[in-house]
């Protein structure tokens, strides 16, 4: 089995320095320790046309470089098939019928964490059951036994946070993202996870199902997101963002791609110079502040 880091970016737009940002980080946490380097598209929702390829021009404008084929979600279903029915062969899953609305409004469950789902559809007698299968499709949730579950990551050391009966297959027959990403890094053989921190929430659901599946964890790294000026998560509003908006106003890939090495502490240049010189230890943890062109 090889031994390989990844960026797994959803083809939603075109990337933000953000993105490109954690991309790098990625590239040298999994070239530095002598990993392959993989680059998954998560196109299983949320996909817009022409992203994709949008996304690997930049990637490349900047000086990744991947290995392989550029793997895609979407042809991926008989894995995702598979885990799902050891799951159920485990008594692991139960069919839900509720809609969004319903879960909002219905009360939690004693000493559920926030957000977790209230278990509704748990225990559904058979004449229930059959009631609410004439009426709509059910997504697949998985039957969790614990509340929370505890992570080790390179950055944040130990984190544990919630894990409820996550949706594994939504209603509309497409492959909860928990799922996929737990079941394409073990197939994969990824054994690094560098992505950006908004995702470190969601780790213990995807680490305690990997468990569940057999799947030894991944390392973890959740490294720290662009802010605007006001300290807010970088978004396509903050002005000139993305590469194609960087160029336009003077600023072209190889000067972008230095800016994000410096903000880490890196030589500018390309991006096996900074290969040398970076060191995971002394990574900066806060958010890193764009102030724009
Ligand atoms: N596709 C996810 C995103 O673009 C990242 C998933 C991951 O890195 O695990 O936010």
């Amino acid at each position: 089995m090889t031994s390989a880091g990844r960026f797994a970016p959803s083809p939603s737009g075109d990337l933000h320095v953000g993105n490109l940002r954690t991309a790098i980080l990625a590239w040298l946490f999994a070239r530095s320790t002598g990993r392959k380097f993989l680059l998954r598209v998560e196109d299983l929702d949320r996909a817009r046309a022409g992203a994709e390829a949008d996304q690997l021009r930049d990637l490349e404008a900047i000086g990744i470089t991947w290995d392989g084929d550029v793997v895609r979600q979407t042809a991926r279903g008989p894995y995702y098939a598979d885990a799902i029915s050891r799951l159920e062969a485990a008594g692991l899953t139960y069919e839900c019928f509720c809609t969004r609305r319903e879960i909002q409004e219905a009360p939690s469950a004693p000493h559920a964490p926030q957000g977790a789902y209230p278990g509704t559809c748990r225990r559904l007698g058979l004449a229930e059951l059959e009631f609410k299968r004439s009426t709509r499709p059910a997504s697949i949730r998985l039957r969790a036994d614990v509340a929370q579950y505890t992570v080790r990551d390179l950055l944040h050391g130990t984190y544990t946070g919630v894990v409820d009966d996550l949706v594994l297959r939504r209603n509309d027959g497409v492959t909860a993202y928990n799922l996929a990403v737990v079941v394409d890094d073990a197939e994969q053989g990824i054994d690094q996870v560098v992505r950006g921190d908004d995702l470190l929430p969601s780790t213990p659901r995807q680490a305690f199902l990997a468990a569940l599946l057999n799947i030894p964890s991944p390392e973890y790294a959740h490294v720290p997101l662009v802010v605007n000026a006001d300290g807010v998560r970088l978004a396509k509003r903050d002005g000139a963002v993305t590469l194609r908006d960087l160029a336009a106003a003077g600023s072209p890939a190889a000067a972008v791609r230095n800016r994000l090495l410096e903000s880490l502490g890196l030589p500018a240049g390309p991006l096996e110079k900074a290969l040398g010189a970076f060191d995971a230890s002394t990574l900066p943890l806060e958010p890193w502040v764009w102030r724009g062109v």
